[in-house]
């Protein structure tokens, strides 16, 4: 067979060679080291989890060594396309911190190497795959779905491996008269791969992550082009990761076992492998047992879910590293306040097996980051977040700004800061003492103080009550109170001698707690006290007599 005619045959208009799509696409000018990576996501509306953890692993591959991160949109199953979803992926992306040096924007392109859709990029796989066939690696194949399904029954029957190759691969050796007679009928084809592989070959392939890999060779004669002229993600990818220049490709576990497919490519076509680095599935907990988290019932899967949750990019950040690199948490400790930026990721200290998502750890450290920030910082956060989702929320902590910083600063700016925001979200019930239109009690009495003794109490507090009153005088008032009514002075007095007492100041102090906040877990109460007011807690506290 005369592969030349056979390639005019196929790709009649094609006259560029792959020489000069690479001189199109000339070597990138970075510094020695530099790597190249990208994210390759499908439009399809959903952005989850995995996509920002793999981009993760690029932005920080790529940025660390001075190098770029692009941004290419896999668009080539076209039922999965969503309109808009471009866009969602970008807005996501930015949300969290991640920005591309170059690749796809909302409405077009940034950067010397596009077109950065692979729909737009159906000329440049044209000119590789004519040159395949120049090779002799590809040909056209006309079997129908119909065909290709009896095959496949047959082979179920005849117990050897699915699939087109060696003899099942009936139209590998079609003649050209055929090939052309058939095309002229107007028959659609798909363009095939003709592995000369032996699935009783093992070849060693090299992944950032999982180190030197052994896998089978392909013996499979798999898609190149659909019939449609569009290629599958195995030619896309290849092609463009070539001329992109791409230095790692992250992406999911899912993509190891097609891994020798791509490798056969890259060998083919006399092109350098990437550094292939195949992230571990995001899983989770469910009772005993691990499993792959999933959209239909973990939210939690949708990146989306961390914006409306209103949980800072900070926080997930944070957390997707601990998860990400073994000794990020060392480095935290040791570099409590660092930036993130200054820690050094390793593909080294990535474990290659299944990488555990756990929402309760998320939400420790989303707490942890949330307490260290200023005030005014958490402010700002805030009211940008319940702007968006919550307006009542909104109209409450905007009233009065100053308020709502006094009420945002307690416990803060300390040592030991308090730890009681997990979310923008839960700040709201958090906190919701702070303002009449959303206080309610929530929590009981504490049971050693009965109703008859609180109402003396609360009568007492109110009676001495002085704002203007230092905190230590003010401690001072409220534990006579307590002593007066047979309650401990000091908690340890009552544990020693749990028959001479009613109970101790930790009940006293309960009772206030719970009449002016509505909670037995509140910060400082008197702290909390001086930024109501003095009508406010009155009000309570008569209220609650
Ligand atoms: N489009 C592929 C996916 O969404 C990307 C894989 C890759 O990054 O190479 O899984």
């Amino acid at each position: 067979m005369d592969y030349n005619k056979l390639a005019n045959l196929l790709f009649p208009d094609v006259t560029e060679t792959v020489e000069d799509l690479e001189k199109k696409f000339p070597k990138r000018e970075l510094p020695e080291g530099a790597n190249i990576t990208r994210i390759g996501p499908s439009p399809t509306g959903f952005v989850h989890l995995g996509n920002l953890y793999n981009a993760i692993i690029g932005e920080r591959l790529a940025h660390q060594s001075n190098g770029t991160f692009y941004l290419r949109i896999e668009d080539t199953d076209n039922k999965r396309e969503v309109e808009g979803a471009v866009n969602t992926i970008i807005t996501s992306m930015d949300y969290f911190g991640i920005h591309f040096d170059e690749g796809a924007t909302a409405d077009g392109d940034n950067g010397a190497y596009g077109p950065y859709r692979q729909r737009q990029r159906k000329d440049i796989y044209h000119v590789v795959a004519k040159k395949l066939v120049e090779m002799g690696f590809a040909y056209p194949c006309f079997c129908s779905e119909d065909e290709l399904n009896t095959m496949r029954e047959k082979q179920i029957a005849d117990k050897v491996d699915y699939g087109y190759y060696g003899e099942w691969a009936k139209c590998r050796n079609l003649d050209f008269e055929t090939v052309k007679s058939r095309i002229e009928a107007g028959e659609p084809y798909v363009l095939r791969f003709r592995s000369q592989g032996d699935s009783k070959n093992y070849i060693n392939v090299f992944d950032g992550i999982r180190g030197d890999l052994r896998v089978q060779e392909n013996y499979q004669d798999f898609v190149l082009l659909k019939s449609d002229g569009i290629p599958t993600y195995h030619f896309a990818h290849a092609v463009d990761d070539h001329l992109m220049q791409t230095t790692h490709v992250v992406r999911g576990e899912e993509w190891l076992a097609t891994l020798p497919i791509h490798a056969q490519l890259f060998d083919t076509l006399g092109f350098k492998r990437p550094v292939y680095c195949h992230t571990a599935t995001l899983m989770k907990m469910d009772g005993e047992s691990k499993r792959k988290l999933s959209k239909r019932h973990d939210p939690e899967l949708a990146l989306a879910y961390y914006r409306e949750e209103g949980y800072i990019p900070k926080a997930v950040w944070e957390y997707l590293l601990t998860v990400l690199n073994s000794n990020f948490e060392e480095w935290r400790i040791a570099n409590p306040d660092a930036p993130i930026s200054e820690f050094q990721f390793t593909l080294k200290k990535m474990s290659s097996s299944g990488a555990l998502f756990d929402l309760a750890k998320f939400n420790d450290i989303s707490k942890d980051v949330l307490s260290k920030l200023p005030a005014d910082e958490i402010y700002e956060g805030l009211t940008e977040w319940a702007k968006e989702y919550d307006e009542e929320f909104y109209n409450l902590l905007t009233k009065d700004k100053e308020y709502t910083l006094k009420a945002l600063s307690v416990g803060r700016g300390i040592p030991k800061p308090r730890k009681d925001l997990v979310s923008f979200k839960q700040a709201k019930d958090f906190l919701s003492f702070y303002y009449n239109e959303t206080f309610k009690v929530e929590d009981e009495y504490p049971e050693r103080v009965d109703a008859e003794t609180r109402k003396i109490l609360i009568e007492k507090y109110v009676e001495t009550l002085d704002f203007n009153d230092d905190q230590e005088t003010w401690f001072g008032k409220m534990r006579d109170i307590g002593e007066s009514l047979g309650y401990a002075g000091k908690p340890k007095d009552f544990k020693k001698n749990p028959e001479a007492y009613k109970g101790s100041i930790v009940d006293i102090s309960g009772v206030l707690r719970v009449a002016i906040t509505g909670r037995q877990n509140a910060p400082d109460l008197w702290e909390v006290s001086q930024i109501l007011g003095k009508e406010t807690v009155l009000n309570r506290l008569n209220n609650m007599k």
